[in-house]
Order: structure tokens, then sequence, then C-alpha cells
């Protein structure tokens, strides 16, 4: 349910109705307006009906319910768009566009740093490698682990770039927590709700890729799960989804960006390494979603893609990468972004006057 406060109710009023609701069970959620405070009261749908009774109480203008089943995701509580903040230089939303860059895995010192290097000349401000890696086959590399982190840590230490690391089993979370600046929920643990609840209860932002078999809502819902765990940091990304289509790994579903739009202020980042598998469609379906108005891009860049030890074949070339920012750049201020990467825009105020 939604509290709405009269224009001028007093804040001996707002607390009375804030105990009032905590005391029939429900958490609270408080927006402070310029004009009124709304109150989201969040918790057991089966006893709403005693929430309509606040509006007996002082200072209540209207108890309206909330019509979306994703309740902290959706724009009812929260109008306009969030920005996830990683780091100092990096920021995701809101006309700031994240380039978070690297390998699929983390091999060696010399393969991370590199790569760190590599994407940091050409722009990105966030390296991305797995440490734990969700391998469909129980042959395939699982990834350095502990070591794979340690080497992380080295590779930001060397470049100044946050990382943002996959996390599959939530006994992990204190470690990866000592290494990373971003905890990445993969395509295959999208509805791990017990890893989704504990990655709500930590500070870290948390970028959610979306199931390969998942539909638009089913990812709200579980960004969801991380949100009402105590986490406002989430930032979604469409990666790709299984069709019957064969000539690529997944379908990039670029709809879902204005679907995601439309019913969700967070951050919607696109993978268009996974979503294609193909390193020569990378960054035509890149530029399509700049374009379309994503907020970022996870790339994934080797400086070796022929022996890379997972996805080579999806993997960019540094100098590819380069190449590419390059060419997103005019698309990116031509959709009156203010950066991509860590390449600022002027803005029109900053400008010198023609004069
Ligand atoms: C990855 O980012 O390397 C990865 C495994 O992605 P996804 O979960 O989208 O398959
Ligand atoms: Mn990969």
């Amino acid at each position: 349910m939604i509290i709405v406060m009269r224009a001028g109710s007093s804040d001996e009023q707002l607390k009375k109705v804030i105990n009032r609701i905590e005391e029939l069970g429900y958490r609270t959620h408080i927006m402070y307006g310029v004009e009124r405070t709304v109150i989201g009261a969040l918790g057991d749908e089966r006893g709403k009906d005693k929430l309509l009774t606040l509006n007996q109480l002082p200072g209540v203008d209207k108890v309206i319910p909330i019509l979306s089943p994703y309740k902290l995701a959706g724009t009812q509580l929260k109008e306009g768009h969030t920005q996830v903040k990683i780091s100092g230089d990096c920021v995701i939303g809101k006309g700031q566009l994240g380039l978070i860059a690297g390998p699929c895995s983390v091999e060696s010192e010399e393969q991370i740093v590199e790569s760190a290097r590599e994407v940091k000349a050409a722009g990105a401000n966030a390296l991305r490698g797995g440490a734990f890696k969700p391998r469909s086959s129980t042959y395939s590399f699982q990834g350095l682990g502990e070591e794979g982190l340690k080497l992380l840590a080295l590779a930001r230490e060397e470049t100044g770039l946050p990382v943002v690391t996959e996390i599959i089993d939530h006994h992990d979370i204190d470690l990866i927590e000592r290494y990373a600046d971003v905890f990445q929920v993969g395509a295959r643990n999208m509805q791990n709700f017990t890893l989704l609840k504990a990655l709500g209860g930590t500070k870290k932002p948390v970028l959610l890729k979306r199931g390969m078999s998942a539909r638009v809502d089913e990812l709200l819902l579980a960004a969801e799960y991380i949100l009402a765990a105590g986490n406002p940091n989430v930032i979604l990304c469409e990666r790709g989804i299984r069709t019957f289509e064969t000539a690529t790994r997944n379908t990039l579903d670029l709809n879902a960006v204005p679907a995601i739009r439309e019913r969700s202020h967070l951050p919607i980042i696109i993978d268009p390494s996974h979503g294609t598998g193909v390193w020569r469609y990378v960054s035509t379906m890149s530029k399509a979603a700049i374009a379309c108005g994503a907020d970022g891009l996870i790339i994934e860049v080797h400086p070796h893609p022929d022996s890379a030890l997972s996805d080579g074949a999806q993997s960019l070339k540094p100098k590819v990468f380069k190449q590419l920012v390059d060419e997103l750049e005019p698309i990116a201020r031509a959709v009156g972004c203010k950066s991509l990467g860590s390449r600022m825009f002027e803005t029109v105020d900053d400008r010198p006057s023609a004069e």
C-alpha cells in the first residue's frame, strides 16, 4: 500500500503513521517529496486491508494499493531513473553510460592486468572477470576461485578500475566483498532466491543478469528480492535469451530496454558478448544498445581470444574494443548522454561561449 500524507502534515503525524504501519507488521519505505511525503508499506499482501484504516489517522490524505508486483523495482514508489554508484569514477544510469569490459574468466596475472590496462586505455570505467565460473560442463574451466579474486584486486590496484565479478554461491559473499566492487549474478542464478536475499544484505552494487528463459517481469521480480532485503544498488542486464534461432548463441532482446524503462527506475545495461556469442556482431549490437537507450555495456575483451579458457569466440581483441568505444561516442552524444565510460562529454553549459 502507498500512504500519501497531506501537504503540510507535521513530522509528528508522519511519525505516528510510520509507527502504526510497523505495529501492523509492515516495513516502511519513505519518500520525501517537495510538497508531500509518501510512505510505502511493504510486507505480507494478505493483511493489507488492515492498512486501509490508516486513512483515519491525522495527516493522511489517502491510502492506495501498489499495483505493481515489483513494488520497489517499479515506478510507483520511485519516479525517474536510479543511478548506481560503483566507485568515484564509475556511475551508471541517468545519462552516464557504464562501460564494463574484460575477459570472461581471470586466467593469470599477466592476462588480467594486460586486459585491465587495455580496456582502461580504451575508455572502460570498470573491469570484468570471472573467478567463479558457472560452466555448463563440469569438465570446463571452473575459474581460479580466490586466487582469481586476488588477481582482480591487483588489476584494480594497477589501473584504478573497479572490479565486477560473478558470485555463484551465497557462502562466498564475504570473500568476494573483500576483493570486488560489484557482485555479478549470472543468468543461471537469476532465480537463486537464497543468493538474491543474501545480496540484499550487502551494500555493494549487484549486476543482475536476465535468465536465459526469463521474462522481463521475472527479472524485475528477481531484482525485487535484492531491493526488499535492503540493497538499493541493483543494475539490470539483458544478455540474450534462448529462442529457436541458432545463428547466434542467444537472441539479444533489445526490446527489454524500453520495456524495462516503462516498468522500472533501475538502470539496464546490455551484454552483447553473451547476447550474440560471435565477436564480429558485438560492435553492431553495442551501438544498437546505446541507440535504444541502454545505460551501458558489459563486453568481453581478451588480449588473446584464440587462447582464452572461456568464451574466446565472443571476446573482442583490445584494438577492436578501442575502435568500438570511438564509434560509440557520437551515438552516445546523439542520444543525449553525459558520459561514456571514463569519457565525459561537455554539457551545453560547460561549452566555451561562441563569442
Ligand atoms: C559471464 O558473464 O561470463 C557469464 C557467465 O554470463 P551469463 O551469466 O550471462 O551467461
Ligand atoms: Mn563469459
